[in-house]
Protein backbone atom coordinates (compact mmCIF):
# COMPACT_ATOMS: atom_id res chain seq x y z
CA UNK A 1 0.00 0.00 0.00
CA UNK A 2 1.26 3.35 -0.89
CA UNK A 3 1.39 6.17 1.37
CA UNK A 4 1.34 9.92 0.51
CA UNK A 5 2.67 12.80 2.56
CA UNK A 6 3.38 16.40 1.55
CA UNK A 7 5.76 18.34 3.19
CA UNK A 8 7.02 22.03 2.42
CA UNK A 9 10.37 21.54 2.71
CA UNK A 10 12.34 17.78 2.77
CA UNK A 11 15.52 17.40 4.05
CA UNK A 12 17.43 14.17 2.75
CA UNK A 13 20.37 12.67 4.69
CA UNK A 14 20.22 12.82 9.02
CA UNK A 15 23.84 13.55 9.23
CA UNK A 16 24.65 16.52 11.19
CA UNK A 17 24.38 19.24 7.88
CA UNK A 18 20.81 17.63 7.82
CA UNK A 19 19.74 17.27 11.08
CA UNK A 20 21.07 21.28 11.52
CA UNK A 21 18.65 22.50 9.27
CA UNK A 22 15.85 20.38 10.52
CA UNK A 23 16.10 22.13 13.79
CA UNK A 24 16.96 25.91 12.20
CA UNK A 25 13.70 25.56 9.63
CA UNK A 26 11.64 24.26 12.82
CA UNK A 27 13.17 27.16 15.53
CA UNK A 28 13.25 30.46 13.32
CA UNK A 29 11.02 30.32 10.33
CA UNK A 30 7.21 30.07 9.22
CA UNK A 31 7.65 26.78 7.52
CA UNK A 32 4.93 24.48 9.11
CA UNK A 33 5.87 21.07 7.72
CA UNK A 34 9.36 19.71 7.50
CA UNK A 35 10.39 16.14 6.87
CA UNK A 36 13.97 14.83 7.12
CA UNK A 37 14.55 11.40 5.80
CA UNK A 38 18.00 8.58 7.01
CA UNK A 39 18.59 5.49 5.41
CA UNK A 40 19.50 3.95 8.73
CA UNK A 41 18.37 3.50 11.88
CA UNK A 42 19.60 6.23 13.56
CA UNK A 43 20.54 9.73 12.63
CA UNK A 44 24.60 10.58 11.94
CA UNK A 45 26.18 6.42 11.96
CA UNK A 46 28.15 8.01 9.04
CA UNK A 47 31.18 11.12 8.78
CA UNK A 48 29.24 12.69 11.71
CA UNK A 49 29.45 10.23 14.38
CA UNK A 50 31.73 10.52 17.11
CA UNK A 51 33.83 7.62 15.28
CA UNK A 52 33.69 9.12 11.63
CA UNK A 53 35.61 12.58 12.35
CA UNK A 54 38.09 13.90 14.94
CA UNK A 55 35.44 15.73 17.11
CA UNK A 56 37.22 19.02 16.86
CA UNK A 57 35.11 22.30 17.04
CA UNK A 58 37.41 24.66 13.67
CA UNK A 59 37.28 27.58 15.75
CA UNK A 60 40.36 29.00 13.03
CA UNK A 61 42.72 29.48 15.59
CA UNK A 62 44.68 26.42 15.59
CA UNK A 63 43.95 25.56 11.95
CA UNK A 64 47.31 26.84 9.68
CA UNK A 65 46.02 26.26 6.71
CA UNK A 66 43.38 29.14 7.14
CA UNK A 67 44.33 33.03 5.98
CA UNK A 68 43.16 35.10 8.59
CA UNK A 69 40.36 35.62 7.08
CA UNK A 70 38.75 32.69 6.21
CA UNK A 71 39.52 31.76 10.06
CA UNK A 72 37.24 35.20 10.76
CA UNK A 73 34.87 33.44 8.79
CA UNK A 74 35.07 30.00 10.24
CA UNK A 75 35.08 31.04 13.77
CA UNK A 76 31.84 32.39 12.92
CA UNK A 77 29.97 29.67 12.23
CA UNK A 78 32.40 27.62 15.03
CA UNK A 79 30.11 30.50 17.61
CA UNK A 80 26.87 29.42 16.64
CA UNK A 81 27.22 25.75 17.21
CA UNK A 82 29.28 26.95 20.46
CA UNK A 83 26.31 29.21 21.09
CA UNK A 84 23.59 26.20 20.47
CA UNK A 85 25.76 23.88 22.81
CA UNK A 86 25.62 26.30 26.09
CA UNK A 87 21.98 27.71 25.11
CA UNK A 88 20.70 24.32 25.89
CA UNK A 89 23.04 22.89 28.23
CA UNK A 90 24.82 20.50 26.38
CA UNK A 91 28.37 21.44 27.68
CA UNK A 92 30.95 18.67 29.47
CA UNK A 93 28.10 16.24 28.04
CA UNK A 94 28.36 16.41 24.61
CA UNK A 95 31.44 19.25 24.12
CA UNK A 96 34.23 19.75 26.28
CA UNK A 97 37.01 22.75 26.63
CA UNK A 98 39.69 20.33 25.55
CA UNK A 99 43.00 22.90 25.55
CA UNK A 100 44.02 22.83 21.51
CA UNK A 101 47.09 24.48 20.27
CA UNK A 102 48.65 24.69 16.99
CA UNK A 103 51.95 23.50 17.52
CA UNK A 104 55.36 24.78 15.73
CA UNK A 105 58.84 22.20 15.37
CA UNK A 106 62.19 23.22 14.64
CA UNK A 107 63.64 27.24 14.04
CA UNK A 108 61.37 27.65 10.54
CA UNK A 109 57.95 26.56 12.58
CA UNK A 110 58.19 28.62 15.27
CA UNK A 111 59.06 31.29 13.36
CA UNK A 112 55.71 30.87 11.32
CA UNK A 113 53.80 30.33 14.69
CA UNK A 114 55.53 33.33 16.39
CA UNK A 115 54.49 35.70 12.99
CA UNK A 116 50.88 33.77 13.33
CA UNK A 117 50.28 34.77 16.73
CA UNK A 118 51.00 38.76 16.05
CA UNK A 119 48.85 38.53 12.81
CA UNK A 120 45.80 36.75 14.81
CA UNK A 121 46.15 38.23 18.18
CA UNK A 122 43.58 41.49 17.66
CA UNK A 123 40.61 38.57 16.71
CA UNK A 124 41.84 35.62 18.45
CA UNK A 125 42.75 37.70 21.53
CA UNK A 126 42.10 34.57 24.12
CA UNK A 127 45.09 32.71 22.41
CA UNK A 128 48.36 32.37 24.27
CA UNK A 129 52.03 32.09 22.72
CA UNK A 130 53.82 29.24 24.79
CA UNK A 131 57.21 28.81 24.22
CA UNK A 132 59.00 25.66 25.58
CA UNK A 133 59.38 25.95 28.74
CA UNK A 134 55.30 26.66 29.16
CA UNK A 135 54.70 23.95 27.11
CA UNK A 136 56.69 21.58 29.34
CA UNK A 137 54.76 22.79 32.30
CA UNK A 138 51.12 21.86 29.91
CA UNK A 139 52.25 18.85 28.17
CA UNK A 140 55.29 17.42 29.32
CA UNK A 141 55.19 14.33 26.65
CA UNK A 142 55.64 17.21 24.08
CA UNK A 143 59.32 17.94 25.17
CA UNK A 144 60.47 14.78 26.93
CA UNK A 145 63.16 12.97 25.02
CA UNK A 146 63.40 16.28 22.22
CA UNK A 147 66.57 16.80 20.97
CA UNK A 148 68.01 19.72 22.94
CA UNK A 149 68.30 22.11 20.30
CA UNK A 150 65.15 21.56 18.85
CA UNK A 151 63.11 24.60 19.29
CA UNK A 152 59.05 24.35 19.46
CA UNK A 153 56.44 27.16 20.68
CA UNK A 154 52.65 27.31 19.99
CA UNK A 155 49.61 28.94 20.01
CA UNK A 156 47.25 27.57 22.79
CA UNK A 157 44.08 27.96 24.47
CA UNK A 158 42.04 26.42 26.67
CA UNK A 159 39.06 28.63 26.90
CA UNK A 160 37.12 27.63 23.92
CA UNK A 161 34.97 24.93 23.25
CA UNK A 162 37.16 22.67 20.69
CA UNK A 163 36.08 18.79 21.36
CA UNK A 164 32.47 17.97 20.35
CA UNK A 165 30.36 15.03 19.61
CA UNK A 166 29.19 16.23 16.62
CA UNK A 167 26.52 12.62 16.57
CA UNK A 168 25.10 13.48 19.80
CA UNK A 169 24.68 17.00 18.72
CA UNK A 170 22.73 16.14 15.86
CA UNK A 171 20.30 14.04 18.04
CA UNK A 172 19.44 16.93 19.73
CA UNK A 173 18.95 19.01 16.54
CA UNK A 174 15.92 16.35 16.09
CA UNK A 175 14.71 16.51 19.64
CA UNK A 176 14.73 20.37 19.84
CA UNK A 177 13.31 20.64 16.60
CA UNK A 178 10.70 18.87 17.45
CA UNK A 179 9.51 21.12 20.87
CA UNK A 180 8.54 23.71 18.38
CA UNK A 181 4.66 23.48 17.50
CA UNK A 182 5.05 22.24 13.96
CA UNK A 183 4.82 19.33 11.62
CA UNK A 184 7.81 17.94 12.27
CA UNK A 185 8.32 14.67 10.87
CA UNK A 186 11.68 12.04 11.16
CA UNK A 187 11.66 8.92 8.82
CA UNK A 188 14.73 6.51 9.40
CA UNK A 189 15.19 3.31 7.46
CA UNK A 190 13.60 5.11 4.88
CA UNK A 191 16.40 5.90 2.01
CA UNK A 192 15.45 8.45 -1.23
CA UNK A 193 16.10 6.17 -4.21
CA UNK A 194 14.73 8.92 -6.76
CA UNK A 195 13.94 12.49 -6.60
CA UNK A 196 11.18 13.45 -9.39
CA UNK A 197 10.42 16.68 -10.76
CA UNK A 198 7.06 17.76 -11.16
CA UNK A 199 6.29 21.57 -12.30
CA UNK A 200 7.64 23.60 -9.62
CA UNK A 201 7.24 20.58 -6.94
CA UNK A 202 9.49 17.63 -6.02
CA UNK A 203 8.09 14.02 -5.63
CA UNK A 204 10.61 11.89 -3.50
CA UNK A 205 10.25 7.92 -4.04
CA UNK A 206 12.37 5.69 -1.14
CA UNK A 207 13.46 2.40 -2.31
CA UNK A 208 10.29 0.63 -0.46
CA UNK A 209 8.02 2.31 -2.83
CA UNK A 210 6.85 4.99 -0.62
CA UNK A 211 6.24 8.27 -2.18
CA UNK A 212 6.36 12.09 -0.38
CA UNK A 213 6.00 15.37 -1.93
CA UNK A 214 7.85 18.37 -1.31
CA UNK A 215 7.46 22.20 -2.19
CA UNK A 216 11.41 22.64 -1.63
CA UNK A 217 14.23 20.04 -1.11
CA UNK A 218 17.46 20.40 0.37
CA UNK A 219 19.97 16.94 -0.59
CA UNK A 220 22.34 16.28 2.36
CA UNK A 221 22.90 13.43 1.83
CA UNK A 222 27.19 13.42 1.76
CA UNK A 223 29.30 12.17 -0.93
CA UNK A 224 25.71 10.90 -2.26
CA UNK A 225 24.28 14.01 -2.86
CA UNK A 226 25.71 14.70 -6.06
CA UNK A 227 24.64 11.46 -7.75
CA UNK A 228 20.83 12.81 -7.02
CA UNK A 229 22.49 15.90 -8.57
CA UNK A 230 23.55 14.78 -11.70
CA UNK A 231 20.14 12.65 -11.72
CA UNK A 232 18.02 14.99 -12.01
CA UNK A 233 20.56 16.76 -14.46
CA UNK A 234 22.15 19.17 -12.26
CA UNK A 235 26.11 19.78 -10.66
CA UNK A 236 27.33 18.24 -14.28
CA UNK A 237 29.97 20.09 -14.02
CA UNK A 238 31.67 18.47 -10.87
CA UNK A 239 32.49 15.24 -9.66
CA UNK A 240 33.19 14.07 -6.42
CA UNK A 241 36.35 12.14 -5.16
CA UNK A 242 35.89 10.51 -1.55
CA UNK A 243 39.14 10.92 0.15
CA UNK A 244 39.00 8.29 3.21
CA UNK A 245 40.36 9.61 6.68
CA UNK A 246 41.72 6.47 9.34
CA UNK A 247 42.82 7.16 12.58
CA UNK A 248 45.68 5.35 14.92
CA UNK A 249 45.11 5.21 18.83
CA UNK A 250 47.32 5.03 21.85
CA UNK A 251 46.40 4.00 25.17
CA UNK A 252 48.91 5.86 26.99
CA UNK A 253 47.35 8.55 28.60
CA UNK A 254 49.67 11.36 27.41
CA UNK A 255 47.96 14.15 26.63
CA UNK A 256 45.32 16.63 27.63
CA UNK A 257 45.54 18.74 24.71
CA UNK A 258 44.13 18.89 20.78
CA UNK A 259 47.78 19.04 19.47
CA UNK A 260 47.39 20.23 15.91
CA UNK A 261 50.69 20.49 13.50
CA UNK A 262 51.73 23.11 10.46
CA UNK A 263 50.43 22.27 7.72
CA UNK A 264 51.93 22.62 4.33
CA UNK A 265 49.66 24.85 2.34
CA UNK A 266 50.24 22.86 -0.99
CA UNK A 267 48.33 19.69 0.58
CA UNK A 268 44.55 19.45 0.29
CA UNK A 269 43.99 17.80 3.35
CA UNK A 270 44.67 17.88 7.07
CA UNK A 271 48.17 17.71 8.42
CA UNK A 272 47.71 15.21 11.20
CA UNK A 273 46.81 15.94 14.65
CA UNK A 274 46.45 14.30 18.35
CA UNK A 275 43.29 14.51 19.82
CA UNK A 276 42.34 13.08 23.10
CA UNK A 277 38.70 10.97 22.24
CA UNK A 278 36.02 12.35 23.75
CA UNK A 279 34.04 9.07 23.29
CA UNK A 280 36.97 6.29 24.04
CA UNK A 281 38.12 7.41 27.78
CA UNK A 282 41.91 7.74 28.35
CA UNK A 283 42.79 7.00 24.12
CA UNK A 284 44.65 9.28 22.32
CA UNK A 285 43.74 9.44 18.45
CA UNK A 286 46.67 10.05 15.63
CA UNK A 287 45.15 11.37 12.55
CA UNK A 288 43.61 11.06 10.16
CA UNK A 289 45.39 9.88 7.04
CA UNK A 290 44.55 10.55 3.98
CA UNK A 291 43.57 8.35 1.06
CA UNK A 292 41.32 8.69 -2.09
CA UNK A 293 38.81 5.72 -2.02
CA UNK A 294 36.62 4.00 -4.56
CA UNK A 295 33.26 4.12 -2.55
CA UNK A 296 31.19 6.55 -1.19
CA UNK A 297 30.55 5.53 2.12
CA UNK A 298 33.60 4.54 4.37
CA UNK A 299 32.59 1.40 6.30
CA UNK A 300 29.05 0.68 5.13
CA UNK A 301 28.36 -0.47 2.24
CA UNK A 302 30.53 -0.52 -0.98
CA UNK A 303 28.90 1.64 -3.65
CA UNK A 304 31.39 1.41 -5.65
CA UNK A 305 29.08 1.71 -9.16
CA UNK A 306 27.56 5.16 -7.38
CA UNK A 307 31.90 6.11 -6.87
CA UNK A 308 31.68 5.61 -10.37
CA UNK A 309 28.96 7.59 -11.42
CA UNK A 310 29.50 10.25 -9.03
CA UNK A 311 33.21 10.69 -9.96
CA UNK A 312 32.64 10.78 -13.45
CA UNK A 313 35.52 10.16 -15.20
CA UNK A 314 36.46 12.75 -18.00
CA UNK A 315 39.64 14.89 -19.53
CA UNK A 316 39.16 17.19 -17.07
CA UNK A 317 38.65 15.07 -14.02
CA UNK A 318 41.68 13.36 -15.12
CA UNK A 319 43.52 16.59 -15.81
CA UNK A 320 43.21 17.60 -12.37
CA UNK A 321 44.17 14.54 -11.24
CA UNK A 322 47.67 14.36 -13.24
CA UNK A 323 48.52 18.14 -11.64
CA UNK A 324 47.98 17.22 -8.39
CA UNK A 325 50.22 14.28 -9.07
CA UNK A 326 53.01 16.16 -10.84
CA UNK A 327 53.80 18.02 -7.21
CA UNK A 328 56.26 16.22 -5.55
CA UNK A 329 54.84 17.01 -2.32
CA UNK A 330 51.65 15.82 -3.24
CA UNK A 331 53.07 12.71 -4.45
CA UNK A 332 55.21 11.83 -1.54
CA UNK A 333 52.45 12.06 0.46
CA UNK A 334 49.73 10.19 -1.31
CA UNK A 335 52.45 7.34 -1.50
CA UNK A 336 53.07 7.88 2.54
CA UNK A 337 48.80 7.64 3.49
CA UNK A 338 48.61 4.80 0.80
CA UNK A 339 51.26 3.19 3.61
CA UNK A 340 49.31 4.11 6.75
CA UNK A 341 46.71 1.66 5.50
CA UNK A 342 49.31 -1.14 4.80
CA UNK A 343 48.69 -4.09 7.79
CA UNK A 344 51.97 -5.47 8.84
CA UNK A 345 53.82 -1.89 7.87
CA UNK A 346 51.10 0.72 8.41
CA UNK A 347 52.63 1.03 12.60
CA UNK A 348 55.99 1.53 11.71
CA UNK A 349 55.40 4.18 9.05
CA UNK A 350 52.94 5.71 10.62
CA UNK A 351 54.78 6.40 14.13
CA UNK A 352 56.96 8.84 11.99
CA UNK A 353 54.68 11.30 11.51
CA UNK A 354 53.78 11.62 15.22
CA UNK A 355 57.17 11.02 16.66
CA UNK A 356 57.00 14.99 15.83
CA UNK A 357 54.08 15.48 18.73
CA UNK A 358 55.36 12.84 21.04
CA UNK A 359 59.21 12.15 20.50
CA UNK A 360 59.07 8.98 23.15
CA UNK A 361 56.46 7.22 21.08
CA UNK A 362 57.07 3.78 19.69
CA UNK A 363 55.22 1.91 17.16
CA UNK A 364 54.27 -0.65 19.59
CA UNK A 365 52.64 2.49 21.48
CA UNK A 366 50.20 2.58 18.63
CA UNK A 367 47.50 0.76 16.66
CA UNK A 368 44.78 1.24 13.72
CA UNK A 369 41.29 2.73 14.72
CA UNK A 370 39.74 -0.08 12.72
CA UNK A 371 36.15 0.42 11.98
CA UNK A 372 36.97 4.33 13.04
CA UNK A 373 37.00 7.59 10.31
CA UNK A 374 35.05 8.88 7.39
CA UNK A 375 35.61 9.69 4.35
CA UNK A 376 35.54 13.43 2.68
CA UNK A 377 33.50 14.07 -0.39
CA UNK A 378 36.07 16.43 -1.85
CA UNK A 379 34.78 18.27 -5.12
CA UNK A 380 36.40 18.79 -8.53
CA UNK A 381 35.18 21.48 -10.25
CA UNK A 382 35.56 20.37 -13.81
CA UNK A 383 34.81 23.52 -15.74
CA UNK A 384 37.50 25.26 -13.99
CA UNK A 385 39.91 21.90 -13.59
CA UNK A 386 40.46 22.79 -9.80
CA UNK A 387 40.12 20.34 -6.53
CA UNK A 388 37.50 22.20 -4.45
CA UNK A 389 39.05 22.31 -0.70
CA UNK A 390 35.44 23.24 1.60
CA UNK A 391 32.09 22.73 1.04
CA UNK A 392 30.43 22.88 -2.10
CA UNK A 393 26.78 23.76 -2.98
CA UNK A 394 24.48 23.73 -5.90
CA UNK A 395 21.52 25.45 -5.41
CA UNK A 396 19.42 25.47 -8.79
CA UNK A 397 17.40 28.21 -8.03
CA UNK A 398 14.34 25.30 -8.64
CA UNK A 399 13.47 24.51 -5.14
CA UNK A 400 16.33 22.00 -4.75
CA UNK A 401 19.87 22.33 -3.55
CA UNK A 402 22.28 20.02 -2.97
CA UNK A 403 25.61 20.13 -0.45
CA UNK A 404 28.75 18.80 -0.35
CA UNK A 405 30.42 19.17 3.30
CA UNK A 406 33.66 17.86 3.72
CA UNK A 407 35.52 19.32 6.37
CA UNK A 408 34.94 21.57 8.43
CA UNK A 409 31.55 20.70 8.09
CA UNK A 410 30.47 19.53 11.45
CA UNK A 411 31.61 22.71 12.66
CA UNK A 412 29.55 24.50 9.96
CA UNK A 413 26.43 22.81 10.38
CA UNK A 414 24.28 26.18 11.75
CA UNK A 415 26.03 28.03 9.22
CA UNK A 416 25.42 26.40 6.75
CA UNK A 417 21.66 25.26 7.94
CA UNK A 418 21.06 29.19 7.68
CA UNK A 419 22.44 29.62 4.18
CA UNK A 420 19.64 27.16 3.17
CA UNK A 421 16.93 28.31 5.59
CA UNK A 422 17.62 31.45 3.77
CA UNK A 423 17.64 29.96 0.70
CA UNK A 424 14.63 27.64 1.18
CA UNK A 425 12.37 31.05 2.64
CA UNK A 426 13.28 32.89 0.02
CA UNK A 427 11.93 30.53 -2.44
CA UNK A 428 8.46 29.70 -0.09
CA UNK A 429 7.80 33.45 0.78
CA UNK A 430 7.84 32.25 4.34
CA UNK A 431 9.45 34.39 7.21
CA UNK A 432 13.43 33.85 8.80
CA UNK A 433 13.08 34.92 12.68
CA UNK A 434 16.49 36.79 12.68
CA UNK A 435 15.66 38.58 15.91
CA UNK A 436 14.80 34.90 17.60
CA UNK A 437 18.06 33.38 15.77
CA UNK A 438 20.47 36.10 16.33
CA UNK A 439 19.42 36.57 19.83
CA UNK A 440 20.09 32.61 20.55
CA UNK A 441 22.99 31.55 18.77
CA UNK A 442 25.13 34.94 17.54
CA UNK A 443 27.64 36.38 19.80
C1 LIG B 1 38.41 11.73 8.95
C2 LIG B 1 37.53 12.92 9.08
C3 LIG B 1 37.74 13.84 10.10
C4 LIG B 1 36.89 14.95 10.22
N1 LIG B 1 37.05 15.79 11.27
C5 LIG B 1 36.22 16.85 11.43
C6 LIG B 1 36.33 17.69 12.57
O1 LIG B 1 37.13 17.44 13.46
N2 LIG B 1 35.52 18.76 12.65
C7 LIG B 1 34.59 19.06 11.68
O2 LIG B 1 33.90 20.06 11.80
N3 LIG B 1 34.45 18.25 10.60
C8 LIG B 1 35.21 17.15 10.47
N4 LIG B 1 35.07 16.31 9.40
C9 LIG B 1 34.02 16.60 8.44
C10 LIG B 1 32.64 16.22 8.98
O3 LIG B 1 32.67 14.93 9.52
C11 LIG B 1 31.62 16.30 7.86
O4 LIG B 1 31.76 17.55 7.21
C12 LIG B 1 30.18 16.19 8.36
O5 LIG B 1 30.03 15.08 9.20
C13 LIG B 1 29.26 16.10 7.17
O6 LIG B 1 27.95 15.97 7.65
P1 LIG B 1 26.79 15.70 6.62
O7 LIG B 1 25.54 15.68 7.42
O8 LIG B 1 26.87 16.68 5.51
O9 LIG B 1 27.13 14.28 5.98
P2 LIG B 1 27.11 12.82 6.65
O10 LIG B 1 27.43 12.85 8.07
O11 LIG B 1 27.90 11.97 5.74
O12 LIG B 1 25.57 12.44 6.56
C14 LIG B 1 24.92 12.16 5.35
C15 LIG B 1 23.68 11.35 5.70
O13 LIG B 1 22.91 11.15 4.53
C16 LIG B 1 22.36 9.85 4.60
N5 LIG B 1 21.98 9.45 3.25
C17 LIG B 1 22.81 9.23 2.19
N6 LIG B 1 22.09 8.87 1.12
C18 LIG B 1 20.79 8.86 1.51
C19 LIG B 1 19.56 8.54 0.84
N7 LIG B 1 19.54 8.16 -0.44
N8 LIG B 1 18.40 8.61 1.55
C20 LIG B 1 18.40 8.98 2.86
N9 LIG B 1 19.52 9.26 3.53
C21 LIG B 1 20.70 9.22 2.86
C22 LIG B 1 23.51 9.01 5.18
O14 LIG B 1 23.05 7.79 5.71
C23 LIG B 1 24.04 9.97 6.25
O15 LIG B 1 23.41 9.78 7.49
C24 LIG B 1 35.86 15.17 9.27
C25 LIG B 1 35.65 14.24 8.26
C26 LIG B 1 36.45 13.11 8.16
C27 LIG B 1 36.19 12.11 7.10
Amino acid sequence: MQKHHHFEVAVIGGGISGCALFFVLSRYTDISSIALFEKYEEVATINSNAKGNSQTLHCGDIETNYTLEKAIRTNKTASMLERYIKLFGYENKYAFKTPKMALGVGEKEVAYIKKRYEDFKNDFSYMQLLNKDQLKEKEPSLIEDRDTNEDIAAMWTDTRISAVDFGEISKTFIQNAKEEDKQTEVFLNTEIEKIEEIGDKFILHTKKGEQFYSDYVVVNAGAHSLLFAHSMGYGLDYSVLPIGGSFYYTDLDKLKSKVYTIQNPKLPFAAVHADPDIVQDFKTRFGPTAIALPKLQRYKDKHFIEFLESLSPSSEVLEVFYDLLKDDDIRDYIAKNVMYEIPGIREKMFVKEIKKIVPTITEDDIYFAEGIGGLRPQVIDKKNKKLLLGEAKIDTKKGIVFNMTPSPGATSCLGNALGDAKLACLHLEKEFRWLKFNKELIY
